[in-house]
């Protein structure tokens, strides 16, 4: 037996036990002929006290003992001395005062050290080598979060009725709007499978085969250009159930977090029970985007009204082209410098703004940008219409309406990480729903699906979808937690004529929706329930649960932001045999 407990278990109820562990050195210290370790493993650490009485070669074998190393320990749990407790540990009030040591593996100085997190490594140092990068006690928190986040779906969903069933990765592309990753076929040349980009067509010929209520922890591939936060392949909580309307999938899932969270993350707090649920119209309206934070306020104003007759060029343009006028306010920011006004100015720019105007409430008259080219009466209309007191900045765009949204809703996000304005502790749920069907690709000038294209459109709208695509909603939703898009889902076409006339739209020809979806269209024909579902995306809940800034730090073994593998150093060269086998040639 390597050992009788763990590190991490130990505490002060064990005193006076004799146990055996095993763990690595998290850090050594010699104190006046007594050498102290921390032993560390997935559980815990635990001090472990080395007194100079032990037999010599014992002792010649500790002094080369290093961070890292791989000991066995025998030895009694003891209560540490008055004053001694380190109430920073949970083992912090015993210590295990060693009779045996064994060494079961020395290891080299470690590339980097992983008892802190004070200066840590560039991010490509600690992927490749990522297995001592997550002995890290925050790693290590967070792979065994990510394991109880998942544990708790799987047995939450089945005293829901749901069945977990696998789905083939080998596949036929899904489309969600990226690139597929393709596997070429040794057996027919020129042929290949898909990955999927989610299970989204298998779940839904699981509803048709009757399974009723599914779900998979299922990993989805994408081939998307790499920025921020994305990985290639990334891991979804996929469900499915048949005969719902959108408010069953909605209530479902609502549960499943609400009960989750106390539970995996009791130093969290849900924000509101139920969640609010927002049409993405009024999302867009009230906070500039379809994933909003609402841990805190700054709602966008519209303030186009109190401006109808304004002298200031900036709005009057924007209004007599059809715009509007809207406005945040920032509470105390009245007195920031022109620096930092400057710099709002600057990513309102990036967002999309010509400029940025602003207002600097202060008791005196207001000050900012546009104080000389606003009336005495205007500034009262807009105080009173936001609320905006003595000291607040309130800031504002002028220009056609998604612009200004989009402008508002970025300058909020950016002021609530200034401002230090969201609860960290919050976990803010809620649901946008009523998604238009159809986005607009202004580069190929076509009509793309919104969601994609298994989702459903609102009944009434059916006969837009010649005449006025634009004004066709769908009944598709989002979980967005925290300015984040947390998942989505839809409830489905399962009719034939309507899903032929999805594709359609999206125009492809009848040849390529045969080919390429046949099969879909087939099984509608063999009596599909009326179904729905949606997939939270696991790794960015995980991340957000654990206070992460990015998902890499949630997954076990992430590519790097280039979409590398730099442990294994993959993607890499094949065998020439390989590529032969597989009837690829490979164009310099
Ligand atoms: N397949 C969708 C996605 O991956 C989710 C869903 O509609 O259930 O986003």
């Amino acid at each position: 037996m390597y050992r009788t407990h763990t590190c991490g278990e130990l505490r002060a109820s064990h005193a006076g036990q004799t146990v055996t562990l095993a763990g690595w050195v998290n850090r050594r210290r010699d104190h006046g002929g007594v050498a102290f370790f921390d032993l560390r493993d997935r559980a815990g650490i635990i001090q472990i006290t080395i007194n100079p009485d032990l037999p010599k070669e014992m002792l010649e074998q500790v002094a080369n003992v290093r961070n890292e190393w791989v000991l066995q320990i025998e030895g009694v749990v003891q209560k540490r001395p008055e004053g001694m407790a380190n109430p920073k540990m949970e083992t912090g009030e015993i210590e295990v005062i060693a009779k045996t040591v064994t060494v079961l593996n020395p290891s080299k100085t470690p590339p980097f050290m992983v008892n802190t997190d004070n200066d840590l490594p560039d991010e490509n140092m600690r992927l490749k080598y990522r297995y001592v990068d997550l002995r890290r006690e925050r790693l290590t928190r967070n792979i065994v979060l990510r394991h109880k986040v998942i544990k708790f779906m799987r047995d939450y969903l089945d005293t829901q009725g749901f069945i977990e069933i696998e789905t083939p990765i080998m596949f036929k592309a899904t489309p969600e709007g990226a690139r597929d990753y393709l596997v070429p076929s040794r057996i027919y040349p020129g042929q290949f499978y898909a990955l999927p980009q989610s299970p989204q067509q298998l779940k839904q010929l699981l509803m048709v085969a009757g399974m009723d209520k599914y779900f998979q922890i299922a990993r989805c591939f994408r081939d998307e250009d790499l920025r921020g936060d994305r990985q290639p392949e990334f891991t979804q909580l996929d469900l499915e159930m048949s005969y719902v309307h959108r408010d069953d999938v909605l209530a479902l899932v609502e549960g499943l977090f609400t009960e989750m969270i106390p539970v995996v993350a009791p130093n969290k707090k849900l924000f509101s029970s139920p969640w609010p649920k927002f049409s993405y119209k009024e999302v867009l309206e009230r906070f500039g985007t379809d994933k909003p934070d609402l841990r805190f306020g700054m709602e966008l104003i519209d303030v186009s009204e109190i401006f109808a007759k304004s002298e200031f060029k900036v709005f009057q343009s924007a209004l007599s082209a059809g715009g509007v006028v809207k406005c945040i306010v920032a509470p105390k920011s009245a007195e920031m410098s022109r620096k930092e006004v400057d710099a709002l100015t600057e990513s309102a720019r990036g967002l999309g703004a010509k400029g940025l105007a602003t207002l600097a409430i202060q008791a005196e008259g207001p000050k900012g940008t546009a104080a000389k080219f606003v009336t005495v009466a205007e500034v009262a209309e807009v105080k009173s219409k936001t609320g905006a007191k003595d000291g607040d900045l309130i800031l504002f765009a002028a220009d056609a309406r998604a612009i200004v949204n989009k402008v508002l809703g970025g300058l909020r996000v950016v002021l609530r990480d200034k401002l230090d304005l969201a609860d960290k502790t919050m976990m803010a749920f809620a649901w946008v729903v009523d998604f238009p069907f159809f986005a607009f690709n202004e580069e190929t000038q076509a009509w793309e699906s919104e969601h994609h294209p298994f989702t459903m459109p609102k009944m009434d709208d059916l006969q837009k979808f010649d005449t006025n695509p634009g004004e066709v909603y769908s009944d598709a939703y989002d979980m967005v937690c925290n300015g984040y898009e947390t998942a989505s889902g839809s409830i489905r076409i399962h009719r034939r004529d309507i899903q032929m006339k999805m594709f359609q739209m999206l125009g492809l020809s009848d040849e390529e929706i045969q080919t390429k979806f046949g099969h879909m269209l087939e099984a509608f024909e063999y009596g599909a329930p009326p179904h729905g579902g949606m997939a939270p995306g696991i790794d960015r809940l995980v991340m957000l649960l654990a206070d992460e800034p990015n998902i890499r730090e949630v997954i076990a073994f992430p590519k790097n932001q280039a979409g590398r593998d730099v442990m294994a150093d993959a993607p890499s060269e094949v065998e020439p045999k390989q590529l032969k086998e597989l009837h690829i040639q490979i164009r310099e």
